[in-house]
């Protein structure tokens, strides 16, 4: 059996950012991921700054050898409607590859990792989880994303609570060499462009060599024939001038809403996908996945490992100080609004202002919130991560 100071099952941006911050304070901590790693992510791989501020990653470091290409401006638009490019002076955004991503973060993290493992049982003994009857810790984190074990085991959420779930599918590939040149897409300018009934949006976005395309919706049976529409558009367009060589693959995720509604044993908590934080309005879950990370470290360092003092619901209020509200205005919201908004935004959409100080700038970039800085400084350095 081995055993831990904490253990965090799931190897994503927020399991990774939880072991990088607790690891620096010299406490023992597993990974246990079901996925060998490198693995990929459905996902556009679009990260806003503070993401690296937050875990002090050089960018030109992480740059040498990985795909992280800045976005200086966006073109965004409404299906059927021309869109309008909004330029910044300096990168604003990255795109990276998840691929690449995670598995630097993991590895970087210092934890000691468990990869090829699903979990398979959990118990708890005394005071201690028992993972698999392998690894035994007094706190347990479910980083384990979207269909997160932990969850599914202990998180107790408010039948009436409406949960907001994004379905999306994505694509990423290599563009052929042929085709580098002539594509149409800049590296630069992520390409978005929001469905005629505003219950979603698609991208298209060019990292490098690769492109990566995909359309999320919120609470959607019908996302393929959405999809469908989009990429007939994108060809029609001459935004896709050449045959996409993979299916598109789905994934869905939880929108922030009815935080304050999860209750969770003493020791255990969530963080990531897994307890449901991505952005209300933008759909961006990296950010919030490794800010809870972190938030998770702080705290549990805060009660100095007592597990007693670990509570689900103390953490909760910590994000949802940082993230805001339990759950956003109708109004605020590009999805599910009733006719005489959706008019409204689709006015809003065309205008230049409204793109840039509001769409991008704030619910995209967040440009209003700075980097997450903690109360607990570095005290030893972790490069490697060491494999059980
Ligand atoms: C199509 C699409 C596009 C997106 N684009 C963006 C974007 O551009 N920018 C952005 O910020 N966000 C984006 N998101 C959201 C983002 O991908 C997630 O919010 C983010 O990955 C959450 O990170 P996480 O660490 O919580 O979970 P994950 O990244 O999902 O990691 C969870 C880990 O847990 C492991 N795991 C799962 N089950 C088990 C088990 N039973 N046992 C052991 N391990 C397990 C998995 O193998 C995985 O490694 C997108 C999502 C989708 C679906």
């Amino acid at each position: 059996m081995r055993q831990c100071d904490v253990l965090i099952v799931g190897g994503g941006p927020a399991g990774s950012a939880c072991a990088w911050k607790l690891q620096q304070q010299e406490v023992d901590v597993v990974i246990l991921d079901r996925a060998e790693f490198p693995r990929d992510k459905v996902c556009a791989g679009w990260v806003t700054p503070p993401v690296f501020e937050a875990l002090q990653i050089d960018l030109h470091d992480y740059s040498h050898s990985r795909v992280c290409q800045p976005f200086t401006a966006f073109a965004v638009g409404v299906m059927g409607g021309p869109a309008l490019r909004t330029n910044y002076h300096r990168p604003v955004s990255y795109g990276v590859r998840r691929c690449e991503f995670d598995d630097y973060l993991l590895r970087r993290s210092g934890a000691s990792l468990s990869l090829g493992t699903a979990v398979e049982s959990i118990r708890s003994e005394g005071n201690r989880w028992l993972v698999n009857e392998s690894v035994s810790a007094p706190i347990l984190i479910g980083a384990g994303g979207h269909f997160c074990p932990i969850a599914r085991r202990f998180a107790v959420r408010d039948e009436h609570a409406a949960d907001a779930i994004v379905l999306a599918q994505e694509t990423e590939f290599l563009l052929p060499e042929n085709a580098r040149d002539s594509f149409p897409v800049a590296g630069d300018c992520p390409e978005f462009t929001f469905c005629a009934d505003l219950g979603g949006y698609g991208w298209i976005v060019r990292k490098g060599d690769y492109v990566n395309i995909g359309l999320g919706r919120e609470q959607e049976r019908n996302l393929t024939a959405h999809v469908t529409a989009f990429l007939t558009r994108l060809r029609e367009t001459g935004r896709l001038p050449i045959d996409l060589p993979h299916p598109m693959r789905g994934h869905a995720y939880r929108l922030r809403s009815g935080l304050s509604r999860i209750r969770l044993p003493q020791g255990v908590l969530l963080i990531g996908d897994a307890l449901g934080l991505a952005d209300p309005h933008s759909g961006e879950g990296i950010r919030p996945a490794i800010e809870s990370g972190l938030l998770a470290a702080d705290s549990i360092l805060a009660a100095e490992g007592d597990p007693a003092r670990v509570t689900s619901g103390a953490f909760q209020v910590r994000c949802q100080s940082r993230f805001g509200a339990d759950s956003p205005p109708a109004s605020g919201r590009p999805t599910a609004m009733g006719p005489v908004w959706k008019l409204a935004a689709r006015c809003a959409l065309r205008s230049r202002w409204f793109q840039r100080h509001v769409l991008l700038d704030r619910w995209f970039l967040h440009t209003q919130q700075p980097a997450l800085k903690l109360q607990y400084s570095p005290r030893i350095p972790s490069d490697h991560a060491t494999v059980l």
